[in-house]
């Protein structure tokens, strides 16, 4: 199995009842602006190389954003939010990111999310993260060889990423570590496993809720995200 195989099979889940039927509602109803495109309507797969140093998780996609062009934050304005950031931070070729085929590349940096379907109101249920955490397990598994550091989106990701690596061989410390703007836990092997040292950053989520209001600004992402590339190696 390698990340193409598992993101052709995750496009055709559709584990979650609740889900599907509201990703699929969305593309069918469309938002006005968007009402001469195709919505994209199914599970978003992760972006980014297959030997990805950094990964980032999220949380689920936007219903009028990834699941409306089929690529994660792609066409909303978190993703504008972030993908600056990404380009400021030297490892995306562009700042924008509009269509799945607008040119994009990312460097070394692997973008995913906790739950691949859009939500309502952006709350995944936590039966659904739990459904879903399979797709992120096997992401995982697979990006292991490479991967040195973990950004997580919002403390949703924080604690969907720390189930993920616990279940990879990682002692996670207890009490588990708390999420927080530019906190970090550095993860070693639980005895017994081999899998190399890796560094979980927390970072506020890029929500227009965070980035409206000035909870989360550009510099203060930047400033996570260059740690968080360095860290990697990148
Ligand atoms: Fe499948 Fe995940 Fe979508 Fe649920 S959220 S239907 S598990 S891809």
């Amino acid at each position: 199995p390698d990340i193409a195989a598992l993101d052709a099979a995750l496009v055709d889940c559709r584990a979650c009842p609740r889900l599907v039927e509201w990703r699929e509602r969305v593309a069918r109803e469309k938002r006005r602006a968007f009402a001469d495109q195709t919505y994209w309507g199914r599970p978003v797969p992760g972006l980014g190389p297959h030997d990805a140093r950094l990964i980032i998780v999220g949380l689920a996609p936007a219903a009028h954003g990834a699941n409306r062009t089929g690529r994660m934050f792609t066409g909303d304005r978190s993703g504008d939010v972030l993908f600056a950031a990404l380009h400021a931070v030297g490892v995306a070729n562009q700042p924008t990111a509009v269509s799945a085929d607008d040119g994009l590349e990312l460097r070394g940096v692997r973008i995913t999310a906790p739950v691949h379907c859009a939500p309502p109101d952006n709350k995944p249920t936590t039966a659904e993260r739990d459904e879903c955490g399979h797709w992120l397990d096997r992401e995982l598994t697979l990006l292991a060889p490479t991967a040195r550091a973990v950004v997580t989106l919002g403390g949703f990701g924080w604690q969907a990423a720390l189930t993920a690596l616990r279940g990879h061989g990682y002692a996670i410390p207890v009490p588990r570590p708390k999420f927080g703007h530019g906190a970090f836990v550095d993860l070693q092997a639980a005895p017994g496993h081999d899998v190399p040292d890796l560094r979980v950053f927390g970072c506020y989520h890029v929500s227009q809720q965070n980035t409206f209001t000035g909870r989360l600004t550009p510099a203060m992402l930047e400033d996570v995200l260059s740690t968080a590339v360095e860290f990697a190696g990148l």
